[in-house]
C-alpha cells in the first residue's frame, strides 16, 4: 500500500496509530488487503475508510443502483479468486469496458488479472469489502465456501493477456528488490511469491488455469519441455525488466496440488562492489589485502546459496584488476562484467565446463584465474595445481563455514599437504538483514552470545550493552528490516593452520586455532554489526543457524 495512504489513515485515527500500524503489518505478511483487513477490524468508520480509498485513487464510489441484479461475467472467474480479493464485476459499459467494484485499488495485479481472464480493459469504482462479498453471496448463492468450478478457459503459453501477467510480475518483483519468484499450485489458487531481503512474501494469488498458463510461458521461454508436468526441470532466459537485462534460472518441479517452479533473477550486469564497501571489518581488510598481494595461492569465499560469496568475489578479483595482470574467468552463469577481464561462461552443450575451460587458460598463462565454483573433483584438482604453479586462483566453494572448506576440499581428493602448502585465504560469508533506520528500538540488554563470541569482540559476559531491536514502520513494509549485508570470518593460513591441515585436523580444532590467533568468527562478526546498530541479535542468530 502506498505509504501516504496510510499516513493519512493514521493522522485520522493517531490514539490507534499502534493498532492500525499491527493491523497493516499482519496484512502484509498474510499478502491480504490491508484495506480489508483495517476495514474487518472495525478501528476504522467505513464510510470515512471508503471516502479515504476513492480520495486517494480519485474514483467514485459504488452506489446501490450500480449493483447488478445477475451475476456479470462470473462464470469466466473464480469465485474464490474474488472473493479473496473482494472484487466484483458490476457491468460491461457501452464502450464495451468492464467496470468493477474494488475494496483496496492497489492490487492492481489482482485487478489486471480480472482484465485479463475477461479480455476486457477494467475501470474501478471503490466499494467496501463487505458490500462486495455480500453481493458475491447474493449473486452466487448455490456455491457454499470450499470446493467450486474452478476457472478453466484454456491458457496457452502464447496467451498475450499470460504474456502481460508475466511481465507485470517480473516487474513488480524487480521493483520489490526479489532475488527469486515462486510460483506454485496449492489447493485451492495458484501463488505467486517473491524473495525480499532474503524472506518470502506473497505477490498475487491467480486461478490454477492462469498459473499453468504462466508455467507453459515460463518453459517455452527457457527452451523447457512444456508437455512435461512431473519430473522437474532446468532451463535459463534472458528478460528485460525496466531497461535491465535480468539472466533467469527456472527450476520447474511437482508438488501435491499440481506444478511450481523456482526462477532466480540475476541481473545481467550488476555493479561491482568496492572491496573496501562490502563491509569487511579493517582488521579483516589487512587479511585480504595481504594474500592478494601474493603472487599465487588460492583464496575462497565460501558459504550456502545466497550467501553473497560471488559478490565477493568479484569485488576481489576487481581489486586485483590492473592493466598489468592477465585475468582470466570461468563462470556459470557471469554474474558481474568486469572490464578487461575475459570471461568465459560454461557451456556443457558444446564442451566447455569448468575443468576443460581451466586446461586451455593454463596454456595462456593468466597472472590470475578466478573460477566462478569448485564444483566438482577435477575442477579442484586443476585448481589446486594452478595455485601451486605461480597462479593466483580466487574460487568460491558450498561449505557452512571458512573452515569447513578444509575439510571439504580433502574431501574431495586434495592431498592434505598439497592443501596447506596453496591454501592461503578462506573467507566464510552470510547475509544478515539490515534495520531500518526509521523504527529501530535501542534496548540495554546483555548480549546473547557466548563467553567466546564477546571475548572476539572485546567484551564480557553479564555487561549489558547498547543494541538494536526491529519494531516495523511505513518505510520498511512493517519487517523492522530494509537491505541486506554480509557478516564474515576471514581465514588467513599461517604456518600453525599449515600444520593443522597436513594433520588432516577436524573443522573445529581449524576454527579454534584460527580464533586463537585473531580471527573473528561469523558470529563474532555479526556482534561487531549489531553493536554498530547494523542488524540485530536474533538476525545474527538465525542466519548464522541456517
Ligand atoms: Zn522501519
Amino acid at each position: 500500500m502506498a505509504n501516504v495512504f496510510a499516513d493519512t489513515l493514521l493522522k485520522q485515527y493517531p490514539e490507534r496509530a499502534d493498532a492500525l500500524c499491527a493491523v497493516i503489518a499482519e496484512a502484509e505478511r498474510e499478502g491480504e488487503s490491508i484495506v480489508s483487513a483495517v476495514e474487518r477490524t472495525g478501528l476504522v468508520d467505513p464510510a470515512l475508510l471508503l471516502g479515504l480509498v476513492a480520495k486517494y485513487h480519485q474514483i467514485d464510489c459504488v452506489v446501490a443502483d450500480d449493483y447488478p441484479l445477475d451475476a456479470v461475467l462470473i462464470d469466466g472467474l473464480s469465485l474464490a479468486f474474488l472473493r479473496m480479493h473482494s472484487i466484483l464485476p458490476l457491468k460491461i459499459m457501452p464502450d464495451g469496458k468492464l467496470l468493477l467494484a474494488v475494496a483496496d485499488p492497489w492490487q492492481t495485479l489482482a485487478i489486471e488479472a480480472v482484465g485479463i481472464a475477461t479480455k476486457r480493459k477494467v475501470l474501478i469504482k471503490a466499494a467496501s469489502a463487505r458490500n462486495i462479498l455480500d453481493h458475491i453471496d447474493r449473486l452466487a448463492p448455490e456455491v457454499v465456501s470450499g470446493e467450486e468450478p474452478e476457472f478453466e478457459r484454456e491458457v496457452f503459453g502464447q496467451d498475450p493477456p499470460v504474456v502481460e501477467l508475466l511481465n507485470r510480475i517480473f516487474s513488480d518483483a524487480a521493483n520489490a528488490r526479489a532475488t527469486d519468484i515462486h510460483l506454485e499450485a496449492e489447493r485451492r489458487v495458484f501463488a505467486i511469491r517473491i524473495r525480499v531481503d532474503g524472506m518470502l512474501r506473497l505477490l498475487l494469488q491467480v486461478p490454477h488455469a492462469m498459473g499453468r498458463g504462466l508455467l507453459a510461458r515460463i518453459k517455452i521461454l527457457s527452451g523447457l519441455n512444456v508437455a512435461e508436468r512431473r519430473l522437474s526441470q532446468d532451463g535459463n532466459m534472458r528478460t528485460r525488466i525496466h531497461a535491465s537485462d535480468y539472466d533467469v534460472r527456472i527450476t520447474t518441479f511437482s508438488v501435491t496440488h499440481g506444478e511450481a517452479a523456482v526462477l532466480r533473477l540475476l541481473p545481467g550486469s550488476r555493479n561491482l562492489m568496492r572491496l573496501s564497501s562490502i563491509g569487511f571489518s579493517e582488521g579483516d581488510l589487512f587479511r585480504i589485502q595481504s594474500s592478494l598481494s601474493l603472487s599465487s595461492g588460492l583464496i575462497i569465499a565460501t558459504g550456502p546459496t545466497g550467501s553473497g560469496k560471488t559478490t565477493s568475489l568479484a569485488s576481489l578479483v576487481s581489486e586485483l584488476n590492473t592493466p598489468e595482470r592477465k585475468i582470466v574467468s570461468i563462470e556459470d552463469p557471469v554474474e558481474y562484467q568486469i572490464p578487461g577481464v575475459s570471461q568465459t561462461q560454461i557451456r556443457p552443450d558444446i564442451g566447455i565446463t569448468f575443468a576443460s575451460a581451466l586446461r586451455s587458460f593454463m596454456r595462456a598463462d593468466p597472472d590470475v584465474i578466478m573460477i566462478g565454483e569448485m564444483r566438482d573433483k577435477e575442477t579442484v584438482q586443476i585448481g589446486v595445481q594452478a595455485s601451486l604453479t605461480g597462479h593466483l586462483v580466487l574460487t568460491t566453494l558450498h561449505t557452512t563455514s571458512a573452515s569447513g572448506a578444509i575439510t571439504r576440499l580433502v574431501d574431495m581428493g586434495v592431498e592434505p599437504f598439497l592443501l596447506a602448502s596453496s591454501l592461503s585465504l578462506v573467507i566464510g560469508q552470510r547475509l544478515v538483514r539490515v534495520l531500518c533506520p526509521h523504527c529501530r528500538d535501542s534496548v540495554e540488554m546483555s548480549p546473547p552470545f557466548s563467553e567466546m563470541v564477546l571475548r572476539q569482540v572485546g567484551g564480557k559476559s553479564g555487561r549489558a550493552v547498547r543494541l538494536f531491536r526491529p519494531k516495523g514502520c511505513l518505510h520498511c513494509s512493517q519487517t523492522g528490516y530494509r537491505g541486506r549485508v554480509a557478516i564474515f570470518e576471514v581465514m588467513t593460513i599461517d604456518a600453525k593452520l599449515q600444520e593443522l591441515i597436513r594433520l588432516n585436523a577436524s573443522s573445529q580444532e581449524l576454527e579454534a586455532m584460527a580464533v586463537s590467533s585473531g580471527m573473528k568468527t561469523l558470529i563474532a562478526d555479526g556482534y561487531a554489526k549489531c553493536l554498530a546498530g547494523l542488524t540485530s541479535p536474533e538476525e545474527v542468530i538465525r542466519v548464522a543457524n541456517g
